[in-house]
């Protein structure tokens, strides 16, 4: 196999390393990224299966841990990131878990900001305690906090940032600083930000998750997820873990977010863009009681997102007044804009995470974290701007 751009082409900007980079070709020299739907692959003699086992001559092994398609998305995702090296996984979740059960054993430590998207949280808070793994959960935007947790035993620190769903913007500098202090390793879930608007390794962090899910394929079609570091953190932490436990994306899927990635950057430049639009329309409005966009000036940590963000996101947080009576009914009352929970589609949805993402959490819990009943989380697809906000505001006349 042949390579399209070289992958350690610096040169290009990141829309062309999102149509170029990684790509492979065959001896057929096909156009498209091919999909190699296979499970392994044949050796010419008993002697070359023997050296390609043992690493001894480079080439493809068994498709739980290598394969043509993988290569191309893990290369094309380092590309754009910044990244070294990268490993595809079948969902967001298992690259978030086999990143944070990368790094740690029986005995350690994990500091993480309490505000999480929900299995992430119960990852850490429920799961990996039976392992002998403690973990503090903290208030992210209070850097005393993340500094106070941390002990002798600690090895992780993990955020995401901008928070799901509040929107919440952690200094990842800062918090990368007190983790590489105290011996530890910084992850950061960058999916509300996409590799577009944060670049956490550039920022200190040493390991970026995401759930590719999400924007990357950003057509509602396929879960995945990858997870991206330097080349010693990816064989260290993270690719033995893969090889031999097996969270592993599938060929086919790798290909769908291979063509999710070609137009990644039109799709959340013009989400981001309707988001910013919304986020102005609905500000003030009579009906909700609070409204988060990381991409206005009024954002409570607007000069965190001057100093690490490039745009803001597709995603806004409001408060219906009401609760969640005032909730459903401005939910029930949206004629385009879709209920449910996924994010970063080309459709825009909307998300009530009271009863859904973080039902999980108590009353308490959630009004810890400002996830009133009230509260809902839009994420902008590519409509117009104008049938989006009449939309919004003929529901919120419901309430
Ligand atoms: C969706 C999501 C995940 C989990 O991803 P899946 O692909 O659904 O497993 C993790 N973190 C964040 C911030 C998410 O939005």
């Amino acid at each position: 196999m042949s390579a399209d751009t070289p992958k350690s082409d610096k040169s290009y900007r990141p829309e062309t390393r999102l149509v170029h980079a990684g790509t492979l070709r065959s001896q057929f020299n096909e156009m498209s990224e091919g999909l190699f739907l296979t499970q392994g692959y044949i050796y010419e003699s008993a002697e070359a299966c023997e050296a390609r086992f043992a690493g001894k001559i480079p080439g493809y092994v068994y498709s739980r841990y290598s394969n043509p398609t993988l290569s191309m998305f893990e290369d094309r995702m380092a590309a754009l990131e910044g990244a070294e090296a990268a490993r595809s996984t079948a969902t967001g979740m298992a690259a978030v878990t086999t990143a944070l059960m990368g790094l740690v054993k029986a005995g350690d430590h994990v500091v993480a900001a309490k505000a999480l998207f929900g299995s992430c949280r119960w990852v850490i808070e429920d799961w990996l305690p039976r392992f002998g793994v403690a973990s503090t959960l903290v208030d992210g935007k209070d850097l005393k906090a993340w500094q106070d947790a941390v002990r002798p035993n600690t090895t992780a620190l993990f955020m995401e940032t901008p928070t799901n769903p509040t929107l919440e913007v952690y200094d990842i500098a800062a918090v990368a600083k007190i983790a590489h202090d105290a011996g530890a390793k910084l992850v950061v879930d960058n999916v509300f930000a996409t590799p577009l608007f944060q670049s956490p390794l550039a920022l200190g962090a040493d390991c970026v998750v995401y759930s590719a899910t999400k924007h990357i394929d950003g057509q509602g079609r396929v879960l995945g997820g990858i997870i991206l570091g330097s080349e010693k953190f990816i064989m260290d932490h993270v690719h033995q873990v893969i090889r031999q436990t097996g969270p592993s994306l599938s060929p086919f899927n790798a290909w769908i977010m291979l063509k999710g990635l070609e137009t990644l950057a039109v799709r959340v430049e013009r989400q981001t863009a309707n988001a910013a639009k919304v986020a102005d329309a609905l500000a003030g409005h009579g009906k909700i009681a609070r409204l988060v966009y990381p991409g206005r000036a009024d954002h409570p940590q607007a000069a965190v997102i001057k100093k690490q963000m490039r745009g803001g996101s597709n995603l806004i947080a409001f408060e219906i007044k009401g609760g969640k009576e005032g909730a459903f009914r401005f939910l029930n009352g949206l004629k385009l804009i879709g209920i449910t929970n996924n994010l970063g589609d080309t459709k825009s949805l909307i998300t009530h995470p009271t009863t859904t993402t973080h039902q999980r959490l108590t009353p308490e819990q959630r009004a810890e974290l400002g996830i009133g009943d009230g509260l809902v989380r839009l994420s902008a697809g590519l409509e117009h701007a104008d049938d989006l906000t009449e939309d919004l505001l003929g529901a919120l006349e419901k309430v």
